[in-house]
């Protein structure tokens, strides 16, 4: 899509409503249509357009604002995946709701799977544009003041002049007019910086909850490479030990198998709570995927991480499950876990597969155990 053509295609389309405002094109249409105005004639050229047309892509589907339809959306307007460009258009063609549900299938994935950086590089976009545009509308606003005070101060003088002619009572409303158009613009611009600073706001509990679990309330795994990331720099600019360790539920299929797997949800809701008793020694949980967990032990020796996670395994092992819901007794529950020290490898992924394999190991020894690899 050419530039011309991404400007086209917003003119054709109209400023539809900041994300999550627009309730159905109808409904807002003038206000969205002032918007679509204001955005051209503060920041005249695609970004903003851009913006305004994932605005309106949101609004004309009555979409909920996540990362994955902020995705989705960013394809759409700006072309970049031809494929989705055609489904969604033939799908309006016909007349059918472009739902979120019917978007999940179309891309195949879980929205929470949405490619990280990629996602990432969007929500930057997006946020610096929101930034030029909030200070474009701020200063604006403040100039439109400054006019209108000083507009109201000449109308003033006008008016208390004894002798006034024609020519000088016309001027004056001309300046009645002026003045009443500046405070309408004033407002206008207002409303504008409220809902840019809506929409910030939305974007940044999007980007939180890209970052969550959404079934433990854990970090999830992008959570944790971002983290693994700083805390590897971070410990080794401060000569402090980093102990990584990955857990792993004991035959959890079983639990599944035999309680169904909503039980099974909730057993992991509940080692994630266990496990989150760590998080008070200075270290990190995340889940890192199925009933697989990540441990980040910043500033303990590998036997202080052992210890503690010693502690959380046996305090779980001695604990009858009851399934809260069917009443059905679950039994006894339990993980392994292989744990490394990050800084005894050469890289922070070779330090991670250590840790892994000493998982393994604790599966082959019998699980419930904590097993410290090996360089
Ligand atoms: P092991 O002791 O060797 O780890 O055996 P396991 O049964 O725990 O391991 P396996 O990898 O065979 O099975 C893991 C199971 O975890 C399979 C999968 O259905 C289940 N699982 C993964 N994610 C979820 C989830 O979010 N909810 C539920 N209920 N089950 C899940
Ligand atoms: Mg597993
Ligand atoms: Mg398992």
């Amino acid at each position: 899509m050419t530039v011309q053509d991404q400007k086209s295609f917003a003119e054709r389309k109209g400023v539809l409503g900041w994300l999550g405002l627009g309730r159905g094109p109808a409904a807002k249409k003038s206000e969205l249509s002032v918007l679509a105005e204001q955005i051209r004639l503060l920041a005249p050229g695609t970004p903003s357009d851009i913006i305004a047309s994932i605005a309106e892509f949101h609004a004309r589907h009555d979409l909920s604002v996540c990362p994955f339809s902020l995705g989705v959306a960013f394809d759409y307007v700006t072309d970049s995946d031809p494929m989705i460009v055609r489904l969604i258009d033939e799908r309006i063609v016909i007349g059918q709701a472009v739902t979120i549900e019917w978007l999940k299938k179309l891309r195949k994935m879980d929205p929470a799977e949405t490619n990280s950086d990629d996602l990432q590089r969007k929500f930057a976009e997006l946020e610096r544009h929101l930034t030029e545009f909030g200070t474009t509308a701020t200063a604006a606003r403040e100039a439109t003041k400054d006019y209108g005070s000083s507009l109201e101060g000449h109308a003033r003088q006008l008016d208390s002049a004894k002798d006034i002619h024609v020519p000088v009572s016309e001027l004056l409303g001309m300046v009645r007019v002026m003045i009443d158009r500046t405070s309408e613009m004033e407002q206008e611009m207002g409303r504008s910086e409220q809902q840019a600073q809506s929409l910030r706001r939305k974007l940044e509990v999007a980007l939180r909850t890209a970052e969550e679990d959404e079934l433990t309330g854990l970090p999830n795994r992008r959570a944790f490479e971002k983290f693994y990331d700083s805390e590897y720099s971070e410990a080794r600019k401060a000569v402090e030990p980093l102990v990584i360790g990955f857990c792993d539920i004991d035959h959890f299929k079983k639990v599944n198998d035999t309680h169904g797997h909503d039980a099974g949800d909730r057993v992991l809701k509940a080692v994630s709570q266990s496990l989150l008793r760590v998080t008070k020694e200075r270290c990190f949980v995340a889940r890192h995927g199925g009933e697989e967990f990540v441990v980040l032990f910043r500033g303990k020796t590998l036997q202080e991480a052992k210890e503690l996670l010693d502690s959380i395994r046996m305090e779980l092992e001695g604990r009858r499950m009851i399934d809260r819901k069917t009443k059905a007794p679950i039994g006894y529950v339990t993980f392994s876990a292989g744990i490394a020290d990050v800084f005894a490898y050469p890289d922070k992924r070779k330090a991670l597969g250590a840790a892994d394999v000493a998982l393994y190991k604790a599966k082959g020894l019998g699980r419930n155990q904590v097993v410290i690899a090996t360089v």
